[in-house]
């Protein structure tokens, strides 16, 4: 079986009312976070929950859902990628132990996860599923037995997990968050009319009537009750690894990760970006969605007018994850059409946030030129991905990379542009107003945070300090 992915959306809440509808409120704010499937666990004398392939609204619908009670719960959104959709794969994952039974939504990716599995089976451990996700579940069920405290035995979870992990945790009718040291994914804690949620990204608080209240400091392990939250840390390193992806792609623009509205960013990203990559021009388009923050940034970065450069249809299923080329080709097609007044007999700048495999942006460089423009030019916010990430985002191996073995200049006739810019990693940082060595920017320059057998691990990892 493929390694599952786990770039998902995390939410919990505790009230004292039904939490059903408010989870399914809220994964419906963090549903661009996955759209492949979609679950929640709620505690009503037991853990009761209902998950399926599918979108939110399709998944926590009907009969099933509607007879869901209970104040305190969970709920996952996942990702969807080739060759892994299947309904084992969907959380929260819940098992039953002699001390309880527990729920687990899981964001993020466990680099030792193999190793411990190994060990663990030595052991006599077997296990149903090749996911990371369950081996969290299985060491905190056994560690729940052994402890009796679930505090404790979160701790001694993390001390053996290395990695990517947001969790949202329910066990019996406790609800936790929980952070990674390293604070890889995002993870945040608002007030809501009847009690308290953690969610992904700050957006829930706004949509549900409640209040941000602040990130989960990395390697934190937050308790939510109706009144009131309390707050654990476990000793972490000195530095941080936040996932520089969140702000340039993932997250919605509208949220606030780790102290920084991503639109903001976004902009910031492009006004560095017209500032080092400058063009002669005569319009800047976006593409939708994720563009836009970027390309409005450079547009005011370069004094060049901005235009909608394209009409998007949203009712097209996504197409970075189509397992086939001519698939892919086809369905940017269906997806994006460009509006012939704003590009023809332009020398036009198109403005995206990544490069991945370069499908895409090849697509789109073809479409506005037989649109009429007279030239077309590329920049992108985020600097040439060439590493995979295994800390939660689809982006695994080093061939599928259009930057892989190629010059920028190469990657510019691959896409077909006129010419090619991209944001520095310098740049990059200074937009984020977040120092490097608290970022995790692996896929930019291999230097990865963690252990990773192969692969170069970057200087800070052995300051370890107690807090
Ligand atoms: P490419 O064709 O170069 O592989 O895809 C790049 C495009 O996909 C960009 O428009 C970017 O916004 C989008 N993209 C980048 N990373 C991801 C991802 O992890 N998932 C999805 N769905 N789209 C992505
Ligand atoms: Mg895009």
């Amino acid at each position: 079986m493929d390694k599952p992915e786990h770039s998902c959306g995390i939410v919990g809440t505790a009230l004292t009312c039904n939490a059903a509808p408010t989870l399914k409120k809220a994964l419906r704010v963090i549903q661009h976070r996955g759209q492949e499937s979609a679950g929640i666990a709620v505690f009503d004398e037991h853990i009761k929950f209902v998950r399926g392939m599918g979108l939110v609204h399709e998944v926590l619908s009907g009969r099933e859902f509607n007879a869901l009670s209970g104040n305190v719960g969970i709920g996952h959104v996942r990702y969807s990628t080739t060759g892994t959709s299947s309904v084992e794969n969907c959380q929260p994952m819940v098992v039953s132990t002699s001390a309880g039974e527990l729920a687990l939504g899981h964001n993020g990716d466990i680099v030792n996860a193999d190793k411990v599995r190994a060990k663990l089976q030595s052991e006599g451990w077997a296990f149903l599923t090749s996911t990371d996700s369950e081996i969290i579940i299985r060491i905190l069920a056994n560690e729940l037995t052994q402890t009796g405290d679930a505090v404790k035995a979160i701790k001694n979870t993390m001390r053996m997990l290395d990695g990517a992990y947001s969790l949202a945790l329910m066990i019996g009718n406790r609800i936790f968050g929980v952070r990674d040291p390293l604070g890889f994914r995002p993870l945040c804690i608002g007030k809501l009319q009847n009690g308290y949620g953690i969610a992904s990204e700050s957006a829930v608080f706004d949509v549900l009537h409640g209040e941000f209240m602040r990130d989960v400091a990395p390697g934190e392990i937050v308790e939510l009750t109706p009144d009131r939250f309390s707050s654990t840390r476990v000793p972490g390193p000195v530095h941080k690894a936040h996932c520089m992806f969140e702000w340039v792609y993932f997250a919605r623009p509208d949220s606030i990760v780790d102290g920084k509205e991503v639109y903001r960013v976004r902009k910031n990203i492009g006004r560095k970006l017209a500032e080092e990559q400058p063009v002669e021009a005569d319009v800047v388009v976006a593409v939708p969605d994720s563009g836009r923050g970027h390309a409005l940034g450079f547009a005011e970065g370069s004094g060049l007018k901005y235009e909608e450069g394209f009409m998007k249809n949203r009712y097209v299923e996504r197409t970075f994850i189509m397992p086939e080329q001519n698939l892919r080709d086809e369905g940017v097609l269906l997806k994006l059409n460009p509006i012939k007044s704003t590009v023809s007999g332009k020398r036009v700048v198109i403005v995206d946030d990544s490069i991945v495999r370069g499908t895409t942006m090849r697509k789109i460089v073809q479409m506005v030129r037989r649109a009429g423009a007279k030239e077309v030019h590329v920049r992108i916010g985020c600097p040439p991905i060439r590493a995979p990430c295994y800390y939660g985002i689809d982006m695994k191996t080093r061939e599928q990379f259009a930057a892989t073995n190629r010059s920028i200049e190469e990657i510019s006739h691959l896409i077909t542009a006129n010419s090619l810019g991209y944001t520095s990693l310098k740049g990059l940082v200074e937009a984020l107003e977040i120092p490097e060595s608290d970022l995790c920017m692996a896929c930019l320059n291999a230097e990865y945070p963690t252990n990773v057998p192969g692969e170069r691990m970057r200087f800070q990892q052995r300051l370890e300090v107690e807090i």
